[in-house]
């Protein structure tokens, strides 16, 4: 059981990087007590689902709570009820997260279905944060059924999911869903700066090729973003200028780089592979004529408008579909090396 574990970083919603649409519907809804008692928080792994759910929580037993910016009603993130919820230690926030197994046992939700009966001990609203929901064994999903249904009148349960489509439909349709989408670079960036110690070049380069996930972002890193990138640059230039197979395949080694350990190559390629479809993705926005187009990769307008003359939309395409295969066959623990070979000979 891991109710009493760390909840770090609870703000107030106003500080939520992106998701404005569901922010205000959710500070809307508990302005008016009209939150649903059971919501499913589902979308992409790093986007901040967890951290709304922390938010809800605060919002509904902040002992201050008004609105703010355009918000009808969010936490203050100041009282003493918003920074025992920050610190993982209000009694009324119960957090339930897979452990060591991997999955969420029936133990535990059996433990959180009789804590939810008792009133709240200081709050006003008892919440129940299950983190990564689809990690619940089904008998757990079984066993939560009735409560979700018709949970105790002070009690929300908030499940959270970046996989909502393994769980149990039963499950799934007596939650509310929220989608969250993904975030934009820049809000990625935001994040990477002001929580992550990132100075804004690096949160730059980070956020371009973090699929609009801070989770993302975070797990390359240690791999350096910039060279990543600027490997990718050299093979895109590389496949503008010269049809010679050998220099594509010296292209190639160069974008796997020396690094010791097949897991470790696979992780350096992929990264390197994500940066050259965020470049891709630029080239695209260029090819389409946009005129002033918002490129992930703003800083390098000038060397991307040059490629462009070499990258018609019909080869940035066919270039897309043969680095997402590319990503594709190392998740399927392809070699690195055969990978690179395929790709810098196929652009
Ligand atoms: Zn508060």
């Amino acid at each position: 059981m891991s109710g009493d574990s760390c909840y770090a970083g609870v703000m107030p919603f106003l500080r939520v990087a992106g998701h404005q649409r569901l922010l205000s519907l959710l500070s809307g809804a508990i302005a008016r007590e009209t939150l649903p008692p059971s919501l499913l928080l589902a979308g992409p792994r790093g986007i901040g689902k967890r951290r709304v759910a922390g938010e809800i929580a605060a919002t509904l037993n902040c002992a201050q709570p008004g609105p703010a910016g355009v918000l009808p009603m969010d936490a203050c993130g100041a009282c003493p009820s918003c920074r025992r919820i920050a610190r993982g230690v209000h009694p009324d926030v119960i957090v339930v997260e897979p452990g060591e197994s991997g999955a969420i046992k029936i133990e535990q939700v059996r433990d959180v279905i009789e804590r939810a009966n008792y009133r709240p001990f200081e709050g006003r609203r008892r919440a129940v944060i299950v983190d990564d929901a689809d990690t619940l064994v089904p008998q757990a999903q079984n066993a939560l059924l009735k409560t979700l249904e018709e949970p105790p009148s002070a009690s929300v349960f908030l499940l959270v999911s970046s996989m909502p489509d393994a769980m149990l439909a039963t499950v799934r349709s007596r939650c509310r869903p929220l989608r969250f989408g993904e975030l934009t670079p820049a809000e990625v960036a935001e994040v990477l700066i002001r929580d992550h110690e990132y100075d804004e070049p690096d949160a730059r380069a980070a956020a371009a090729e973090a699929g609009g996930s801070v989770g993302r972002a975070l797990e390359v890193r240690g791999v350096d973003i910039g060279e990543a990138r600027e490997a990718a640059q050299r093979l895109l230039g590389q496949a503008a200028r010269v049809s010679d197979p050998t220099r594509r395949l010296e292209a190639a080694r160069e974008l796997v780089g020396k690094t010791s350990g097949k897991a470790r190559e696979r992780d350096y390629l992929a990264v390197r592979l994500r940066a050259l479809s965020s470049l891709l993705r630029d080239l695209g926005l260029l090819a389409a004529g946009a005129r002033s187009p918002s490129l992930a990769n703003a800083d390098l307008q000038t060397e991307l408008t040059r490629l462009s003359d070499s990258f018609d939309r019909d080869r940035i395409t066919h270039a897309f579909a043969v680095v997402d295969r590319a990503l594709a066959a190392l998740e399927r623990n392809a070699g690195p090396k055969v990978v690179a070979d395929w790709l810098a000979l196929e652009l």
